[in-house]
């Protein structure tokens, strides 16, 4: 099988992990017969310094024409004066609204080989993580109509409106319920149905869509209880399904108990291809050029790409299982290393993962 694949490196550290990422996919792909095809696009302060706009329309372009798009990150200080429509974070939000993208999924997976970075106490670790938040980023109070700031200064009122359609909680359920079908079949549902009415909806509606996933297993949770058990006892979650506002905090909460920035990935998925990946951190324009950036939780992305965004589960698991093979032969790069570990740069982390790629 042939895909083709639109690259947006970005800024920082953004075309290093993504040269990591991309070599090792296609080399996953390639080694069950399917070949990747890559094309850039400039995304980001580096569209603004070739076009003067954070995103060019000759992207938007190249991306609708992708099977998937592969993102390194956007943003940087160099970008920081310039006018807000203008900034870098505008491309990457311009981007995910032109692809139509609805569905934020961000996995949070301690790997035993990392367990000694995990925040929570040792026997929570030592249970695992291995849960996947999926945040609907279209509705809610963040675009609910009306909202503003009204009256007089000294006695204004700030408001806005949290709402949900039926069939905006629909599709994202489905999502929910599809992706626990490649897991554990567990779904949890997040809301506040106890205070507030889009949270009843929400309730009653995903109740409803899993009448057509007998083999899912759903339970619910309002969003104080959901925040305490992720850190209680985060084994016991496989797919969290939320809304955006509450998916926005516990998405991040999940993703900071384990304990390692640069090795989180994500995606980001609409109606019909192409989806988006890239990993949940920034730029890191501390280390840009340096050869320091852990490209892990790009080449996790790469490995959600090839599950989530080209139907190609074997080499996405072979890449997952490359990255497992590193990290417990000891391999890491400067922010994960530990005592006794073998410190990679950037390229050579790329260069092992492959390695393993090539022979398991
Ligand atoms: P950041 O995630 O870029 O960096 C935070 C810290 O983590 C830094 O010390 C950095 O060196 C380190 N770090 C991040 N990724 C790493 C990796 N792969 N390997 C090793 N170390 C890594 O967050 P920030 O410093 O707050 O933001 C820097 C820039 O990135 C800003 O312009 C911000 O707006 C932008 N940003 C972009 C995205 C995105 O593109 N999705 C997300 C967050 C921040």
């Amino acid at each position: 099988m042939k895909k083709h694949i639109c690259l947006l490196e970005g800024d920082g550290i953004g075309p290093e992990i993504i040269a990591q990422g991309a070599a090792v996919i296609s080399r996953a792909a390639g080694r069950y017969g399917h070949e990747l095809s890559f094309e850039k696009a400039l995304l980001g302060g580096a569209a603004i310094d070739a076009t003067g706009e954070p995103l060019p329309a000759q992207t938007v372009e190249k991306c609708r024409q992708a099977d998937a798009v592969f993102l390194g990150a956007v943003g940087g200080p160099k970008w920081d004066d310039v006018s807000p429509d203008k900034r870098p974070e505008k491309g990457l939000l311009g981007i995910r609204k032109a692809l139509g993208l609805y569905a934020n999924l961000r996995p949070a997976l301690l790997m035993p080989e990392l367990a000694g970075a995990c925040l929570l106490k040792q026997g929570t670790a030592e249970a695992g993580i291995d849960l996947i938040v999926v945040r609907e980023l279209t509705g809610d109070i963040y675009f609910g109509e009306p909202r503003g700031i009204s009256g007089e200064i000294g006695n204004r009122t700030g408001f806005n409106t949290m709402a949900y359609r039926e069939e905006e909680i629909r599709r994202i359920a489905r999502t929910a319920f599809d992706l626990a079908r490649l897991r554990r079949r567990k779904v949890c549902s997040v809301d506040k149905s106890n205070v507030l009415e889009t949270s009843r909806l929400w309730r009653e509606v995903v109740i409803d869509e899993h009448r057509g996933y007998g083999d899912v297993e759903l339970s619910h949770l309002y969003v104080d209880n959901a925040a305490m058990q992720l850190v209680r006892a985060p084994s016991h979650f496989d797919v969290l399904l939320t809304g955006n506002l509450f998916g926005d905090i516990l998405s991040d909460e999940a993703a900071v108990i384990t304990g390692s920035l640069g090795m989180l990935p994500s995606a980001s998925l609409g109606a019909s291809r192409p989806g988006l990946f890239e990993p949940i951190h920034g730029s890191a324009p501390d280390i840009a050029g340096q050869d320091k950036a852990n490209p892990l939780a790009t080449i996790l992305s790469g490995a959600m790409l090839l599950r989530l965004g080209l139907g190609l589960p074997e080499p996405a698991e072979l890449v997952e299982k490359s990255v497992r093979a590193v990290l417990a032969e000891g391999f890491r790069t400067a922010d994960i290393m530990e005592p006794g570990m073998t410190l990679l740069g950037c390229v050579a982390m790329g260069q092992k993962v492959i390695d393993y790629v090539d022979k398991l």
